[in-house]
């Protein structure tokens, strides 16, 4: 049964966030965290970057990046406060940039003197698997976050570095604390779970999947979570970014079914991407961020459900043209391919181009 977290509205539908009591475990995890000693876990960070710091000046660590807030901060944590060199890798999504997004980019290495990668996979390919990843499974980003998730560990050991620091660790969305720490294990079942044949039997030639062969000496990296060692939190990491040259959108864009606008702001259609799952789960975007800002208490339960059903189920006009005109489809066949994955469990429909909720959310 479709049931929302009684402390910050999350739904029961989110995949991975088991629910005891009615609260959701990111909210469970989220109490733990006033236990922390963060000055211990500070140095603890400490000790594990004066174990792989290079005194010759060469690259000692990786970090993938987008340019995103969260992106500025981990940089932030490592070069400025760690003293490390680290070299920044940027997988992109194939969607056009937004202003904020483009000049994020370049600023993450200008601000900090850091070196960076792009890594863009074959524009052909690439076209044909988010086709793929949104009219097979409603995820089109499917085989990018995939090459997201490859191609930094690859890189990595391709140059011979042998730490890596990711941001966010899944313990802040309800996931085992076993994976709050190092994200070794978490990437070696990934890795195993990648379905080759998925994406050859979409059309797929074994030359265009590279990006996302599993490294084969993956052991010989350590992998860590930004979040384990600070107070995460995407408020924070929003002024650390802003004092580093961060923009965010708005001078440039105000986006339907978003409630804040420096989250996500990197392309235009990755917002539509992010709606997909509205159909399937019963949520998206408002919801995400509904549920963090309640827990770090910036946010009423009662003001956070008003944006919920104000702003939830909205899809943005700009994001889907500019994802529907990526793949090459019209408006009305987005919407038929969508049809196909609404939940009945959660979902009735609504005359003949609507779906509405069957229960009351609150
Ligand atoms: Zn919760």
């Amino acid at each position: 049964m479709f049931e929302v977290c009684r402390r910050c509205l999350m739904p029961n539908t989110r995949p991975e966030t088991p629910f005891e009591d009615k609260v959701c475990q990111a909210c469970i995890n989220f109490d733990a965290r006033s236990q922390v000693d963060w000055k211990s876990r500070l140095n603890e960070l400490a000790g594990i970057c004066e174990r792989y710091r290079r005194q010759d000046g060469s690259w000692d660590c990786v970090v993938p990046v987008s340019g995103g807030k969260d992106s500025h901060a981990i940089v932030f944590y490592m070069k400025e406060v760690m003293g490390m060199n680290p070299l920044l890798i940027t997988v992109g999504d194939p969607f056009t940039k937004t202003k904020a997004g483009a000049k994020n980019y370049y600023n993450i290495g200008e601000t900090f003197n850091c070196d960076q990668i792009l890594f863009t996979v074959s524009p052909k390919a690439l076209k044909c698997l988010v086709t793929a990843g949104f009219e097979k499974l409603l995820n089109p980003l499917l085989f990018v976050e995939q090459v997201l998730n490859t191609i930094p560990f690859k890189m990595a050991l391709k140059f011979g570095i042998q730490l890596l620091m990711k941001g966010e660790s899944p313990f802040i969305y309800g996931g085992s604390v076993i994976e709050n720490k190092s994200a070794n294990k978490r990437f070696h079942r990934k890795f195993n779970d990648f379905d080759m044949q998925f994406w050859i039997d979409q059309g797929a030639d074994k030359e265009e999947l590279n990006s996302i062969v599993p490294p084969k000496n993956f052991d010989e990296l350590d992998t860590y979570y930004m979040s384990y060692f600070v107070p995460w939190s995407s408020l924070k990491n929003f002024e650390i970014a802003k004092r580093y040259g961060f923009v965010d959108l708005t001078h440039e864009w105000k986006r339907e079914g978003c409630i804040e606008d420096f989250e996500q702001i990197d392309s235009i259609a990755y917002l539509a991407h992010l709606w997909l799952k509205y159909p399937k789960f019963g949520f998206q975007r408002t919801s995400d961020i509904v549920a963090r800002r309640i827990r770090e208490g910036a946010l009423t339960v009662e003001r956070g459900k008003e944006l919920i059903s104000k702003y939830d189920h909205k899809l943005d006009q700009c994001a889907l043209e500019d994802f529907i005109s990526f793949i090459g489809y019209s408006t009305n066949e987005f919407w038929s391919i969508v049809e196909r994955f609404w939940n009945t469990e959660i979902f009735k429909k609504d005359g003949n181009f609507g779906w509405k909720m069957k229960v009351s959310r609150f």
